[in-house]
Protein backbone atom coordinates (compact mmCIF):
# COMPACT_ATOMS: atom_id res chain seq x y z
CA UNK A 1 0.00 0.00 0.00
CA UNK A 2 1.36 3.61 -1.09
CA UNK A 3 2.17 5.69 2.43
CA UNK A 4 1.29 9.17 2.91
CA UNK A 5 3.47 10.32 0.54
CA UNK A 6 1.35 9.36 -2.42
CA UNK A 7 -1.54 11.03 -3.78
CA UNK A 8 -3.58 8.39 -5.14
CA UNK A 9 -7.28 8.42 -7.27
CA UNK A 10 -9.18 5.52 -7.18
CA UNK A 11 -11.31 4.80 -9.94
CA UNK A 12 -13.44 2.02 -8.82
CA UNK A 13 -15.78 1.34 -11.52
CA UNK A 14 -11.92 0.24 -13.79
CA UNK A 15 -10.39 -1.39 -10.83
CA UNK A 16 -7.80 1.23 -11.82
CA UNK A 17 -5.51 4.01 -9.73
CA UNK A 18 -3.78 6.61 -10.12
CA UNK A 19 -0.66 7.92 -7.83
CA UNK A 20 1.72 10.58 -7.70
CA UNK A 21 4.62 11.00 -5.50
CA UNK A 22 3.99 14.41 -2.96
CA UNK A 23 6.31 16.73 -1.49
CA UNK A 24 3.48 18.48 0.30
CA UNK A 25 -0.22 19.20 0.68
CA UNK A 26 -0.02 22.73 0.44
CA UNK A 27 -3.87 23.33 0.32
CA UNK A 28 -7.25 22.55 0.67
CA UNK A 29 -10.61 23.90 0.82
CA UNK A 30 -14.82 23.01 0.66
CA UNK A 31 -15.75 25.49 -1.72
CA UNK A 32 -19.81 26.12 -2.06
CA UNK A 33 -19.56 23.33 -4.77
CA UNK A 34 -16.90 20.95 -4.08
CA UNK A 35 -13.75 20.10 -2.42
CA UNK A 36 -10.51 21.42 -3.40
CA UNK A 37 -6.90 20.79 -3.03
CA UNK A 38 -3.59 21.25 -4.16
CA UNK A 39 0.07 19.35 -3.67
CA UNK A 40 3.49 20.02 -4.33
CA UNK A 41 4.44 16.62 -6.26
CA UNK A 42 7.94 15.61 -6.39
CA UNK A 43 7.91 15.34 -10.60
CA UNK A 44 4.35 16.87 -11.71
CA UNK A 45 5.05 20.63 -10.24
CA UNK A 46 1.55 21.25 -8.50
CA UNK A 47 -1.49 19.29 -8.52
CA UNK A 48 -5.14 19.92 -8.06
CA UNK A 49 -7.59 17.74 -7.03
CA UNK A 50 -11.68 18.54 -7.21
CA UNK A 51 -13.68 16.44 -5.16
CA UNK A 52 -10.91 13.54 -5.13
CA UNK A 53 -10.24 13.53 -9.17
CA UNK A 54 -7.32 14.93 -10.90
CA UNK A 55 -7.79 17.98 -12.69
CA UNK A 56 -4.12 19.56 -13.33
CA UNK A 57 -0.67 19.15 -13.02
CA UNK A 58 1.91 21.60 -13.91
CA UNK A 59 4.02 18.99 -15.89
CA UNK A 60 1.07 17.53 -18.36
CA UNK A 61 -1.78 19.85 -18.74
CA UNK A 62 -0.36 20.92 -21.94
CA UNK A 63 -1.76 18.14 -23.84
CA UNK A 64 -5.33 18.77 -22.77
CA UNK A 65 -5.26 22.38 -23.11
CA UNK A 66 -4.21 22.18 -26.36
CA UNK A 67 -6.59 19.92 -27.00
CA UNK A 68 -9.18 21.07 -26.39
CA UNK A 69 -8.22 24.32 -27.58
CA UNK A 70 -6.77 23.82 -31.30
CA UNK A 71 -8.38 21.34 -32.65
CA UNK A 72 -11.96 23.20 -32.70
CA UNK A 73 -10.63 26.46 -33.42
CA UNK A 74 -8.35 25.31 -36.51
CA UNK A 75 -11.75 23.51 -37.34
CA UNK A 76 -14.01 26.45 -37.70
CA UNK A 77 -14.01 28.70 -40.72
CA UNK A 78 -13.05 32.26 -38.78
CA UNK A 79 -13.97 31.53 -34.67
CA UNK A 80 -14.16 35.19 -33.40
CA UNK A 81 -16.36 34.50 -30.38
CA UNK A 82 -15.67 31.84 -27.89
CA UNK A 83 -17.33 30.56 -24.71
CA UNK A 84 -15.67 28.21 -22.23
CA UNK A 85 -17.65 26.63 -19.95
CA UNK A 86 -16.22 25.31 -16.69
CA UNK A 87 -11.90 25.84 -17.37
CA UNK A 88 -11.68 27.48 -14.44
CA UNK A 89 -7.71 26.70 -13.96
CA UNK A 90 -7.63 29.07 -17.01
CA UNK A 91 -5.92 26.75 -18.98
CA UNK A 92 -7.59 26.61 -21.88
CA UNK A 93 -8.48 30.34 -22.33
CA UNK A 94 -5.28 30.95 -22.47
CA UNK A 95 -5.00 28.30 -25.43
CA UNK A 96 -7.86 29.97 -26.93
CA UNK A 97 -6.66 33.62 -26.98
CA UNK A 98 -3.41 32.60 -28.63
CA UNK A 99 -5.62 32.40 -31.66
CA UNK A 100 -5.64 36.33 -32.91
CA UNK A 101 -8.86 36.04 -34.99
CA UNK A 102 -10.31 35.76 -31.96
CA UNK A 103 -12.41 38.69 -30.97
CA UNK A 104 -13.94 37.66 -27.15
CA UNK A 105 -13.45 34.77 -25.25
CA UNK A 106 -16.05 34.11 -22.05
CA UNK A 107 -15.31 31.41 -19.07
CA UNK A 108 -17.90 30.69 -16.96
CA UNK A 109 -17.04 28.63 -14.48
CA UNK A 110 -19.62 27.57 -11.43
CA UNK A 111 -16.95 28.14 -8.88
CA UNK A 112 -14.81 31.21 -8.10
CA UNK A 113 -12.69 29.00 -6.13
CA UNK A 114 -10.83 27.41 -8.52
CA UNK A 115 -10.09 30.54 -10.32
CA UNK A 116 -8.14 31.73 -7.49
CA UNK A 117 -6.62 29.08 -6.45
CA UNK A 118 -5.13 28.14 -9.95
CA UNK A 119 -4.01 32.39 -9.83
CA UNK A 120 -2.07 31.14 -6.65
CA UNK A 121 -0.61 27.77 -7.46
CA UNK A 122 -0.71 27.92 -11.74
CA UNK A 123 -0.11 31.05 -12.07
CA UNK A 124 1.09 30.08 -16.07
CA UNK A 125 -2.09 29.35 -17.29
CA UNK A 126 -4.00 32.42 -15.92
CA UNK A 127 -1.45 34.59 -17.78
CA UNK A 128 -4.22 35.41 -20.29
CA UNK A 129 -6.70 36.34 -17.45
CA UNK A 130 -6.58 40.10 -18.08
CA UNK A 131 -6.29 39.94 -21.87
CA UNK A 132 -9.06 42.53 -23.02
CA UNK A 133 -11.04 39.83 -25.20
CA UNK A 134 -11.37 38.06 -21.77
CA UNK A 135 -13.58 38.15 -19.99
CA UNK A 136 -14.42 35.71 -16.61
CA UNK A 137 -18.11 35.33 -14.21
CA UNK A 138 -18.29 32.35 -12.10
CA UNK A 139 -22.05 31.10 -12.29
CA UNK A 140 -23.61 28.06 -13.46
CA UNK A 141 -22.75 27.12 -17.40
CA UNK A 142 -26.38 25.22 -17.56
CA UNK A 143 -27.99 28.43 -16.42
CA UNK A 144 -25.73 30.55 -18.64
CA UNK A 145 -26.21 29.00 -22.13
CA UNK A 146 -29.94 28.77 -21.26
CA UNK A 147 -30.28 32.77 -21.59
CA UNK A 148 -27.20 33.32 -23.86
CA UNK A 149 -28.48 35.07 -27.23
CA UNK A 150 -29.31 32.99 -30.24
CA UNK A 151 -26.44 32.70 -32.69
CA UNK A 152 -24.22 34.33 -30.41
CA UNK A 153 -20.96 32.53 -30.07
CA UNK A 154 -19.21 30.32 -32.64
CA UNK A 155 -17.23 27.87 -30.37
CA UNK A 156 -18.54 26.55 -27.00
CA UNK A 157 -15.69 24.17 -25.10
CA UNK A 158 -17.24 23.02 -22.14
CA UNK A 159 -13.79 21.82 -20.13
CA UNK A 160 -15.54 20.48 -17.34
CA UNK A 161 -15.64 18.14 -14.11
CA UNK A 162 -16.69 14.49 -14.99
CA UNK A 163 -20.70 14.35 -15.23
CA UNK A 164 -21.55 14.26 -11.41
CA UNK A 165 -22.30 16.80 -8.83
CA UNK A 166 -22.49 20.42 -10.95
CA UNK A 167 -21.12 18.68 -14.49
CA UNK A 168 -23.67 16.42 -14.64
CA UNK A 169 -26.53 18.44 -16.15
CA UNK A 170 -23.49 19.41 -19.02
CA UNK A 171 -23.78 16.21 -20.70
CA UNK A 172 -27.86 16.27 -21.45
CA UNK A 173 -29.69 16.90 -23.97
CA UNK A 174 -31.52 20.38 -22.79
CA UNK A 175 -28.18 21.72 -22.51
CA UNK A 176 -27.30 20.92 -25.62
CA UNK A 177 -30.34 21.90 -27.25
CA UNK A 178 -29.79 25.28 -25.34
CA UNK A 179 -26.06 24.82 -27.21
CA UNK A 180 -27.51 24.51 -30.55
CA UNK A 181 -29.75 27.50 -30.40
CA UNK A 182 -26.71 29.87 -28.78
CA UNK A 183 -24.20 28.92 -31.33
CA UNK A 184 -23.93 30.60 -35.23
CA UNK A 185 -24.50 28.99 -38.02
CA UNK A 186 -21.05 27.18 -38.64
CA UNK A 187 -20.76 27.03 -34.53
CA UNK A 188 -19.55 24.17 -32.81
CA UNK A 189 -19.18 22.78 -29.37
CA UNK A 190 -16.61 20.75 -27.80
CA UNK A 191 -16.73 18.63 -24.68
CA UNK A 192 -14.25 16.67 -22.73
CA UNK A 193 -15.61 13.35 -23.22
CA UNK A 194 -13.81 11.41 -20.91
CA UNK A 195 -11.67 7.80 -21.60
CA UNK A 196 -12.56 5.95 -24.69
CA UNK A 197 -11.04 2.93 -22.89
CA UNK A 198 -12.96 3.49 -19.71
CA UNK A 199 -15.63 5.41 -20.60
CA UNK A 200 -17.09 4.33 -23.91
CA UNK A 201 -20.67 4.42 -22.47
CA UNK A 202 -20.40 7.80 -21.36
CA UNK A 203 -19.31 8.33 -24.72
CA UNK A 204 -22.43 7.00 -26.16
CA UNK A 205 -24.82 8.42 -23.90
CA UNK A 206 -22.94 11.40 -24.74
CA UNK A 207 -24.02 11.78 -28.60
CA UNK A 208 -27.25 10.43 -27.83
CA UNK A 209 -28.03 13.30 -25.89
CA UNK A 210 -26.11 15.78 -28.07
CA UNK A 211 -27.80 14.24 -30.91
CA UNK A 212 -31.25 14.66 -28.94
CA UNK A 213 -29.80 18.23 -28.55
CA UNK A 214 -30.10 18.80 -32.44
CA UNK A 215 -26.39 17.93 -33.36
CA UNK A 216 -26.29 15.39 -35.90
CA UNK A 217 -22.09 15.98 -37.31
CA UNK A 218 -19.56 14.70 -34.25
CA UNK A 219 -15.60 14.53 -34.24
CA UNK A 220 -13.90 12.79 -31.46
CA UNK A 221 -10.11 13.48 -30.61
CA UNK A 222 -8.04 11.12 -28.91
CA UNK A 223 -5.08 11.96 -26.94
CA UNK A 224 -2.57 11.44 -24.00
CA UNK A 225 -3.52 12.54 -20.74
CA UNK A 226 -1.41 11.38 -18.04
CA UNK A 227 -2.72 11.79 -14.72
CA UNK A 228 -6.85 11.26 -15.65
CA UNK A 229 -7.85 7.47 -16.23
CA UNK A 230 -6.25 5.43 -18.05
CA UNK A 231 -4.02 8.33 -19.46
CA UNK A 232 -5.70 8.24 -22.44
CA UNK A 233 -8.62 11.01 -23.01
CA UNK A 234 -11.07 12.40 -25.85
CA UNK A 235 -13.16 15.54 -26.70
CA UNK A 236 -15.64 15.46 -28.50
CA UNK A 237 -17.09 17.55 -31.09
CA UNK A 238 -20.60 18.15 -32.57
CA UNK A 239 -21.20 20.73 -35.12
CA UNK A 240 -24.69 22.47 -36.37
CA UNK A 241 -23.44 21.55 -40.33
CA UNK A 242 -21.29 18.96 -41.37
CA UNK A 243 -17.07 19.85 -40.51
CA UNK A 244 -15.18 20.27 -43.36
CA UNK A 245 -11.28 20.02 -43.60
CA UNK A 246 -9.77 21.96 -41.00
CA UNK A 247 -7.80 24.90 -41.99
CA UNK A 248 -4.41 23.21 -42.37
CA UNK A 249 -2.34 26.03 -43.70
CA UNK A 250 -3.39 28.03 -40.84
CA UNK A 251 -2.71 25.14 -38.42
CA UNK A 252 1.13 25.00 -40.04
CA UNK A 253 1.34 28.79 -39.82
CA UNK A 254 -0.08 29.18 -36.51
CA UNK A 255 2.34 31.73 -35.48
CA UNK A 256 1.80 30.91 -31.27
CA UNK A 257 4.15 28.14 -29.36
CA UNK A 258 2.21 24.99 -28.08
CA UNK A 259 3.92 21.99 -26.75
CA UNK A 260 2.24 19.32 -28.52
CA UNK A 261 -0.79 20.48 -30.98
CA UNK A 262 0.69 20.47 -34.41
CA UNK A 263 -1.11 19.87 -37.57
CA UNK A 264 0.17 16.18 -38.14
CA UNK A 265 -1.06 16.13 -34.67
CA UNK A 266 -4.50 17.30 -35.26
CA UNK A 267 -4.62 14.87 -37.89
CA UNK A 268 -3.61 12.14 -36.16
CA UNK A 269 -6.20 12.92 -33.18
CA UNK A 270 -9.01 12.26 -36.04
CA UNK A 271 -7.70 8.86 -36.48
CA UNK A 272 -11.12 6.56 -34.66
CA UNK A 273 -9.65 3.18 -32.82
CA UNK A 274 -11.61 0.29 -34.93
CA UNK A 275 -13.88 -0.66 -31.89
CA UNK A 276 -14.52 3.07 -31.47
CA UNK A 277 -15.72 2.79 -35.33
CA UNK A 278 -17.91 -0.06 -34.71
CA UNK A 279 -19.12 1.73 -31.41
CA UNK A 280 -20.71 4.92 -34.00
CA UNK A 281 -20.92 2.63 -37.11
N1 LIG B 1 -9.61 19.13 -17.11
C1 LIG B 1 -10.62 18.79 -16.14
C2 LIG B 1 -11.33 17.51 -16.49
O1 LIG B 1 -11.32 17.10 -17.67
O2 LIG B 1 -11.89 16.91 -15.55
C3 LIG B 1 -11.57 19.95 -15.99
C4 LIG B 1 -10.85 21.10 -15.40
S1 LIG B 1 -11.79 22.42 -14.83
C5 LIG B 1 -11.03 22.66 -13.30
C6 LIG B 1 -13.37 21.74 -14.45
C7 LIG B 1 -14.27 22.87 -13.97
O3 LIG B 1 -15.65 22.60 -14.26
C8 LIG B 1 -14.22 23.13 -12.46
O4 LIG B 1 -13.52 24.34 -12.22
C9 LIG B 1 -15.69 23.21 -12.03
O5 LIG B 1 -15.93 24.25 -11.09
C10 LIG B 1 -16.37 23.47 -13.37
N2 LIG B 1 -17.81 23.15 -13.42
C11 LIG B 1 -18.42 22.01 -13.02
N3 LIG B 1 -19.76 22.12 -13.22
C12 LIG B 1 -19.99 23.36 -13.78
C13 LIG B 1 -21.15 24.07 -14.22
N4 LIG B 1 -22.38 23.52 -14.14
N5 LIG B 1 -20.99 25.32 -14.74
C14 LIG B 1 -19.75 25.88 -14.82
N6 LIG B 1 -18.60 25.26 -14.41
C15 LIG B 1 -18.73 24.01 -13.90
Amino acid sequence: MLDATWFSEAQEPSGSAFSLKIKRKLHEEQSEFQFLEIYETEQFGNLMVIDGCTMVSTRDNFFYHEMMSHPVLFTHPNPKNVLIIGGGDCGTLREVLKHPGVEKAVQIDIDERVTRLSEIYFPELCESNNDPRAELKFIDGIKWVKDAAPNSVDIIIIDSTDPVGPAAGLFCADFYKDCFRALTENGIVVQQSESALLHMHILQEMRGEMRAGGFNHYQTVFFPQCIYPSGWWSATMAGKNAFTAFREQDAINKGFDTVYYNHEIHKASLAMPEFFKKAFA
